[in-house]
């Protein structure tokens, strides 16, 4: 058989915002199809139009946009395998229920809600199956006349699987290996219902899956459960010649203790479980999300990235290219990935760490602006120089803030403690000095002016420390920072008199 081309797809049910579980699927199926230069579809799957909710589709293409992971084909970016949305493919999916009915494969089934619910208390653990559907309302069990006299008054029915007993299915699973399931444990699971004219999800699921001709379907573990069914509904077509292969990836879990990870979590401990923020339209609930919280899209990705997966080495720092390159089903582990968020806090400190400075202090410019700072005041060479002078110490650009606030805004208050200190009764007058010392250079450039300063105190024997703290207290308001010449530089010598200046004054 020739080699087909992989094609892979996304495939969320529109039902509010993307949890970060369903980013990660749609980033391994990305790195798949990028690495074998397959395709990569969007298809929105929308069939249970009950738990529809507006604005998700939206949300997910810009939660996309965002991360970088770009797709070749689907809703919103066209393709010749469409339309993508299922709501729009009714008419496919009819034909291809009808073809069930037709082989023998499936069955029409009339029982209510109300009889189906008076069959679970009359039998314990009842389940719609072989040893059930005789006893039943279904065109398996009732005079094919009663079943026409019902189909021509209109009667709801529903479409069944007709699922054979006593079989072994395998699931030739990629990450987790042949999984056996015998038949018998399986229901007959609906595949249509005439009342909304639509299909289930496992119909619809396998029909595009079929049609959009996917060669691996790559999802969270919760679907593993439906792969058996539907393992046997490509058959039932006849299509196991291009039966996708699957790939069933391990359930993201609770950073702390057992069990999946939860919204809850994420409020409790202070994280988003979201790409990007969402404000519920029904219940007006608001959940963060990863981009207004700071984090730098390039870190998201890498972080998701290596829950459930691992190069094979310890390396953690790899670039959307680089993943494309290393990745690898065959390393995808097999249990659940603990969320350590943190280390997601960890990668966005690396990632500013990496970004270059200019890029960075755009960043910063609206979070300035939003401390009052008159942005336009600074040059970009500024911006990027007082960057470059800080960003090692933080893990999130609005943290910057904290850290450089003094160039932008004169100390107006002294940290109490570094004055109790550092500033003794001698202090005003050695400042007074050292501002001569600064007033007497015109190179004010950090190298010269720290050999010029270090060079006054070491020959008037003063202690350095002190000096120097009480120096950085006046120019800065507390004893921290980068190094102080690198600082001064920047500030200027005008400015920087003017805080020494204001200290004496002041202190
Ligand atoms: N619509 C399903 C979901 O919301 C897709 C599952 C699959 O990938 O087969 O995740």
């Amino acid at each position: 058989m020739a080699e087909r081309k992989v094609r892979v797809r996304f495939a969320p049910s529109p039902t509010g915002p993307l949890h970060i579980g369903g980013v990660r699927t749609a980033l391994y199926n990305y790195l798949f199809a990028r690495q074998h230069n397959g395709d990569l579809v969007f298809r929105i799957e929308d069939t249970d139009s009950s738990r529809f909710v507006p604005g998700a589709e939206e949300y997910i293409i810009e939660s996309f946009r965002w991360l970088g992971i770009t797709f070749d084909e689907g809703v919103s970016f066209g393709g010749s395998h469409g339309p993508y949305r299922q709501s729009e493919r009714r008419d496919i999916y009819k034909r291809y229920v009808k073809e069930l009915l037709e082989k023998g494969k499936a069955y029409v089934a009339f029982d209510t809600p109300a009889e189906l619910e008076e069959k679970r208390k009359e039998i314990h653990n009842f389940q719609y199956d072989a040893s059930t559907r005789m006893g039943m309302r279904n065109s398996l069990a009732m005079p094919q006349e009663e079943v026409s006299r019902l189909m021509a008054a209109g009667t709801q029915y529903v479409v069944r699987f007709k699922v054979e007993p006593d079989e072994d299915v395998h699931v030739n699973d990629l990450i987790r290996g042949d999984v056996v399931i015998n038949s018998s444990i399986l229901d007959d699971k609906v595949l249509y219902k005439s009342a909304d004219e639509l299909p289930t999800y496992h119909l619809a699921n396998i029909v595009d899956d079929h049609l959009m001709e996917i060669t691996h379907v790559i999802r969270g573990e919760e679907w593993l459960p439906s792969a058996p069914l539907h393992v046997l509904l490509y058959r039932a077509f006849g299509w196991e010649g291009t039966m996708p292969q699957f790939a069933h990836l391990p359930l993201l879990l609770k950073p702390e203790g057992n069990g999946k990870l939860s919204k809850r979590d994420g409020d409790r401990l202070g994280f988003p479980v979201f790409p990007l923020e969402w404000h519920d339209p029904k219940t007006g609930e608001s959940s963060s999300g990863y981009r207004e919280a700071g984090y730098l899209p390039e870190a998201v990705v890498n972080f998701l990235a290596l829950l459930g997966w691992n190069p094979g080495n310890d390396q953690e720092l790899m670039s959307m290219d680089e993943l494309v390159s290393l990745f690898n089903l065959s390393h995808c582990s097999k249990a659940g990935a603990k969320f350590d968020y943190k280390k997601g806090i960890w990668f966005n400190h690396e990632y500013i760490l990496r970004k270059p400075d200019a890029e960075v202090a755009a960043l910063f410019k609206p979070v300035l602006a939003g401390h009052g700072v008159d942005v336009a005041a600074y040059n970009d060479d500024y911006l990027t120089r007082v960057v470059g002078l800080v960003k090692g110490r933080v893990n999130f650009v609005k943290e910057l803030w904290e850290q450089a606030r003094f160039f932008f805004v004169a100390p107006e208050s002294y940290a109490e403690k570094d004055v109790k200190k550092r500033w003794s009764e001698d202090t005003p007058r050695i400042m007074g000095e050292l501002m001569d010392v600064l007033r007497g250079m015109t190179d004010f450039s950090s190298k010269h002016a720290e050999e010029v300063v270090i060079g006054w105190i070491t020959e008037k024997g003063y202690h350095m420390g002190n000096v120097m703290n009480a120096f950085r207290l006046a120019v800065v308001g507390e004893c921290k920072g980068p190094h102080m010449f690198d600082i001064t530089e920047l500030l200027g010598k005008e400015e920087t008199l003017a805080r020494i200046e204001k200290a004496v004054q002041a202190i």
